[in-house]
């Protein structure tokens, strides 16, 4: 689809918009890499464009099927889908570089027809002596280009003898500068200076990074590159692999990278990191979605709460910010606690079984044939957790029946103390009527008579009653939770905590 495509956003008239997100399965899927996925997506939707997923899986040593997979399944539970990919298929792939070798070869072959790279017999050693002699000088330490000043007769030569190599790309040497307009960062320039006749095609014959990408992003149409800004410094080189190959190059977006709350590069220090980590630990995709839009972009500097539709009907590149990101994993729990009060008791409970199941509270079965017992308990829970994984130790005590754990600070604080054996007595013969009516309201004007009755502070009655009950003297609302435990089980808590009683 053509789009028409002006103004802040980059210069490009009239062009498709094709983005691409490439993560490596070096590991599991980050919040920096989800926040450039959901990024490119974004960007794709609002334009009417493509969104791609290429799998950059060269480095063989540490890319795993597994990790392919687990991401594919991150960007899925977010709710990321991509026009084409792995899975996807689409007209520009394969979409895994590890299959990509014949066009990697065959784009090299071009290079070298057209004398754009040359071959690079210099060892490790030579390398790093000459490296460290530069740097003791304090000159450049880049590759001194050596071979690049060896005659054709030579090079045919050492080619012959099959002498290892590496292949290196031919800068310019007339030039001063690459320049480029980073749609997030603005106008760049680095100095020729800083950059030497970098390899393409190493010893081994696996071709690198800056290399790859650039095939890549060029036979598959990638109009915007919108990554991370540890790759800043890499696009000056992906610049002149472009020149090298007579394309021009995508427009460029870089990222400004995520911090934690110390300032530092965020990582698992700071706790949870991966989408999975944040997955099990109970946060919803639509809230985890919602924050990494905030992260380094923003609707109007205020909009909080926003869904998936509005970020893809407003994204644009012109409001990603250029200052680092600081992660708060109290504003993304506050977050996930307004998605949670949002779901309603029906999909809360959908969500809350995998839990119940883990944690050996409930079986599939139990859930749905009591579904509306479960529903009743969202309500009383959804305002005291921040996530799915908080739920069951906090209603832990709503399952056993007759019997719960009594946490011994709390039998110590408001079972021992004098006056409640006589709560406890009292409490059971007034849930012995059997007209009482077993409700919330009919419960507390019931048991609100005791601290009278017995000349007792009601804070003294109530904590002894929620002790016994519920096990700890900080729990759920009292009366709702004796609902949910009903009549029986109530009783024999009670009629057990009078062991306890003083
Ligand atoms: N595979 C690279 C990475 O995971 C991304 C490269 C790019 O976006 O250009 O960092």
């Amino acid at each position: 689809m053509f789009q028409r495509f002006s103004g802040n956003d980059g210069s490009l008239m009239n062009q498709t918009i094709r983005v691409r997100f490439a993560p490596s399965p070096t590991g599991k899927l980050h919040i920096g890499g989800a926040r450039t996925a959901l990024y490119n997506w974004a960007f794709a939707r609002k334009n009417g464009g493509s969104f791609v997923l290429r799998i950059e899986d060269t480095d063989t040593e540490r890319s795993t099927p597994e990790n392919t997979a687990q991401i594919i399944r991150s960007l899925r539970w977010l709710g990321l889908s991509w026009d084409e990919g792995p899975d996807a298929g689409g007209s520009y792939g394969p979409y895994l570089q590890s299959e990509r070798t014949a066009v990697y070869a065959a784009v090299l072959e071009q290079l070298k027809a057209r004398g754009r790279v040359y071959p690079c017999f210099c060892t490790p050693e030579e390398l790093e002596a000459r490296r460290e002699a530069a740097q003791a000088e304090k000159r450049y330490s880049g590759y001194d280009r050596s071979c690049r000043a060896l005659s054709e007769a030579e090079v045919a030569e050492r080619l012959a003898r099959g002498t290892a190599h590496t292949w290196r790309l031919k800068l310019p040497l007339d030039r001063k500068t690459v320049d480029f307009d980073d749609l997030v960062f603005g106008q760049i320039s680095v100095p020729m200076e800083q950059l030497d006749d970098f390899i393409l095609l190493r010893t081994d014959g696996t071709p690198t990074y800056n290399f790859v990408v650039c095939v890549d992003d060029a036979q598959m149409r990638i109009s915007h590159v919108i990554r991370g800004d540890d790759h800043l410094s890499n696009t000056p080189k992906q610049i002149l692999v472009y020149e090298a190959m007579d394309t021009p190059p995508p427009a460029f977006a870089h990222l400004s990278m995520i911090l934690g709350a110390d300032g530092k590069r965020l990582s698992k220090r700071h706790g949870a990191a991966s989408v999975e980590d944040w997955r099990e630990e109970g946060y919803l995709s639509d809230a985890l979605v919602n924050y990494l839009a905030l992260l380094g972009w923003s609707l109007d500097g205020e909009t909080s709460i926003m869904s998936r539709a509005t970020l893809t009907s407003h994204f644009s590149l012109a409001r990603v910010s250029r200052n680092p990101a600081v992660f708060d994993p109290e504003k993304l729990a506050w977050m996930n606690q307004v998605y949670l009060k949002a779901l309603g008791a029906s999909a809360f409970v959908d969500a809350w079984e995998p839990y119940l199941v883990h944690d050996g509270l409930a079986t599939a079965g139990d859930i749905a044939e009591r579904r509306a017992w479960f529903e009743a308990v969202y309500p009383l829970v959804v305002e005291r957790i921040h996530t799915l994984g908080e739920v069951d130790e906090k209603t832990a005590y709503l399952f056993g029946g007759g019997t719960v754990a009594l946490d011994e600070e709390s039998v110590e604080k408001c079972l021992e103390p004098e006056g409640s054996l006589a709560i406890l007595e009292a409490a059971l013969a007034l849930l012995g009527d059997e007209a009482l009516c077993w409700d919330a309201e009919a419960l507390e004007a019931t048991l609100r008579t005791i601290p009278e009755l017995l000349g007792l502070k009601p804070r003294q009655v109530f904590q002894a009653l929620r002790v016994a009950v519920c096990g700890n003297r900080v729990s759920l609302p009292l009366f709702e939770s004796m609902v949910l435990l009903g009549r029986d089980a109530c009783v024999e808590r009670l009629e057990r905590a009078r062991e306890f009683a003083g």
